[in-house]
């Protein structure tokens, strides 16, 4: 049963209460390389991407925060350690959200000249609490990064924000198992009514990171925990907002953009049908609507499958079966299948 979270406004975005899950990125160049990171956060937002985090590590960053937010409609985060400085220059430069973590900003009279400016320019702050990097009296307690410790660390930052009267926050929590920050999410779900932000911290590259994010956020989201997700890939971060569609897609919680389907090939297959099935997907992320598309590798439950889809081909020997909406409509070369499948799509994408 979905606990509903207040809601926290970022910019144009609602995150928690009854708001759709919030997709969210991170930029992966140099902040002040005002260009290359404006370039990426545009590519991030065609992507589907409702929220942009950057890394604020120097003066120049937060500088450049200011052009950058002029040439840019996402929401952009702010995501400072160690100098609180630049947390408070980065909410002066406008940005919609700051990101700190109680392990590398740890004085209080730091966190509370942040509370005081994000209460002044009504900016939310997302308190993310990472494995690698908890205060070092918990560690002291603990001696490893346990969920417990976690757990501990997350309450006492809630402990100073309640006590400075400050609520307009979004919790992230993050273990080094993925088993491990499942446990501290439904933890700090049962204990508070902040929205949570879920990650699965140091994922790993595409293949390994998109399974451990998709066992780890779809664990907590088929929980009805989570209200804003990023998925962290050693990887161009276009494919992060990807692998986090399809997470929630699959969870019926989301979708965007077309999906496809493509059946995993066995003996009966008489086409070679992953260069066809990559040529498919490469083509479909030029378009934002919604549909469904299936490549299926041969008439045994192609035709079943490419009928449930939108647009479908089931290939024989040579030859692939086009459908459109349920019904075949053409049989079409093997070399012509993707060309043709396109042109199909294009005729028919409004109806
Ligand atoms: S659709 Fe045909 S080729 Fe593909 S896995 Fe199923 S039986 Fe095998």
């Amino acid at each position: 049963m979905r606990k509903l979270k207040r809601v926290v406004t970022v910019g144009d975005v609602k995150i928690g209460g009854n708001n759709p899950i919030v997709v969210q990125s991170m930029t992966k160049t140099k902040t002040r390389q005002i260009k290359r990171t404006v370039n990426q956060i545009r590519r991030l937002q065609k992507a589907g991407c409702e929220l942009v985090r950057l890394a604020v590590v120097n003066k120049d960053d937060v500088s450049a925060l200011g052009r950058i937010k002029k040439s840019v409609s996402v929401p952009l985060i702010a995501d400072v350690h160690f100098d609180y400085r630049l947390a408070l220059g980065a909410i002066d430069m406008g940005v919609d959200k700051l990101r700190i973590n109680p392990g590398t900003i740890s004085e209080i009279r730091k966190i509370e000249q942040i509370i005081e400016k994000a209460r002044e320019k009504n900016v939310p702050l997302r308190i993310g609490i990472n494995s690698g990097s908890l205060p070092k009296v918990i560690l002291k307690k603990y001696h490893h990064p346990t969920p417990e410790a976690i757990i501990e660390t997350v309450t006492n930052a809630l402990d100073i924000f309640a006590q400075h009267n400050f609520d307009n926050i979004v919790i992230s929590a993050k273990g080094v198992e993925v088993k491990d920050t499942v446990d501290v999410y439904e933890a700090i779900d049962k204990q508070c009514d902040f929205p949570l932000h879920l990650g699965i911290t140091e994922a790993g590259t595409s293949f390994r990171g998109g399974i451990r994010s998709a066992v780890g956020l779809g664990i907590l989201l088929n929980e009805g925990i989570g209200d804003t997700v990023r998925v962290s890939l050693t990887a161009d971060p276009v494919k992060e907002v990807i692998a986090a569609y399809e997470i929630l897609g699959a969870l019926g919680l989301r979708q965007h953009g077309p999906i496809l389907m493509s059946c995993p090939v066995c003996g009966r297959c008489e086409v070679n049908l992953e260069p066809i099935a990559r040529a498919v997907e490469k083509r479909l992320q030029k378009y934002d609507n919604f549909m469904k598309v299936a490549v299926m590798g041969c008439v045994v439950n192609g035709p079943g499958e490419a009928r449930e889809a939108d647009f479908g081909i089931a290939c024989g020997k040579g030859v692939g079966a086009l459908f459109l909406k349920g019904k075949e409509i053409m049989r079409v070369k093997e070399k012509k299948l993707v060309d043709t499948l396109f042109e199909v799509i294009d005729e028919n994408i409004n109806y």
